[in-house]
């Protein structure tokens, strides 16, 4: 017998956090999802996470996928046009956004809208014309947009301040920078959404970042079903594991976790307009 026994990881309802944590950021409508949806949704609650926003990449995706959460008033909306789906963004497109604010409560901010050098997919001009549309719009409907930036740190910040979102209400999602970073988004009053891979060992810059970002201005988020935080690396995430995101970023600036599951959750409520949170369970239907 030489295969090494690793002990199991441990699961998120094992941390034990108050009910009252926010997932500020979850693809659940995704294929991943089908076989367990429901299934994971209630692990979420069982784990401390009170709500969930979902974020519908397209006005199509939004179409097809939102009556999967007709029975889960904990999951709230966000939509935008992707920039990896770029292409996607016409007239119709836009105006089919527009009137889904327009009818819709539980869809509370813009997002994910942004820039992706990484991968790349359409044409950098193109992605800043889509990018800009989308601002106009979030703009007109006064909603928070909810940013996505990889490699494009400086093209996106020089966008947000030509279309005026400086001193806006405005969520990073998936902050991955460092502390210089970190500065410039709090100088221009913008929000931090922290994700999984400040657990990850070699992200000292970033660990570095989220130790002095004000807590008033920090969210969660899992961006499942990727970016699994450590100890569940390399699985699937989704919104339950936000528990131990949370441990890494109390660990980090040296507070309790659930000090900090229950401000980050009071800051995502206060961000996208939702009502306060109890640290009483069985606040929510
Ligand atoms: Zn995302």
């Amino acid at each position: 017998m030489s295969k090494k026994n690793k002990p199991p990881r441990p699961e998120p309802e094992t941390l034990a956090l108050p009910p009252c944590g926010v997932d500020s950021h979850a693809h659940l409508d995704l294929v991943d999802f089908d076989p367990d949806r429901v299934e994971l949704m209630d692990r979420a609650r069982a784990s401390g996470v009170a709500r969930t926003g979902n974020v519908f990449l397209g006005p199509e995706a939004y179409r097809k996928n939102r009556a999967m959460f007709a029975n889960r008033p904990e999951v709230f909306f966000i939509l935008g046009i992707h920039p990896g789906n770029a292409d996607q963004c016409s007239p119709e497109a836009l105006e089919a956004m527009r009137q889904a604010f327009a009818t819709d409560p539980r869809l509370r901010a813009m997002g994910e809208i942004g820039l992706d050098y990484y991968w790349d997919d359409h044409p950098r001009d193109v992605q800043e014309r889509v990018l800009r549309s989308q601002l106009a719009l979030a703009r007109e409907l006064a909603l928070p947009p909810v940013i996505h930036c990889r490699d494009a740190f400086e093209d996106t910040l020089r966008v947000l301040l030509d279309e005026g979102f400086s001193g806006r209400k405005l969520l990073w999602h998936c902050f991955g920078g460092d502390e210089a970073q970190a500065r410039v988004l709090l100088d221009h009053g913008w929000h931090v959404s922290i994700p999984g891979p400040v657990s990850y060992a070699k992200n000292e810059d970033l660990q570095r970042a989220v130790a002095m970002i004000p807590l008033e201005r920090m969210l969660l988020e899992t961006d499942c079903p990727y970016l699994s935080a450590e100890p569940w690396r390399g699985k699937r995430n989704h919104p339950a594991l936000l528990a131990f995101t949370a441990q890494t970023v109390a660990r980090l600036r040296d507070m309790p976790v659930d000090a900090l599951w229950v401000a980050t959750g009071q800051n995502a409520c206060a961000f996208f307009g939702l009502p306060a949170l109890s640290i009483e369970p069985e606040e929510l239907p």
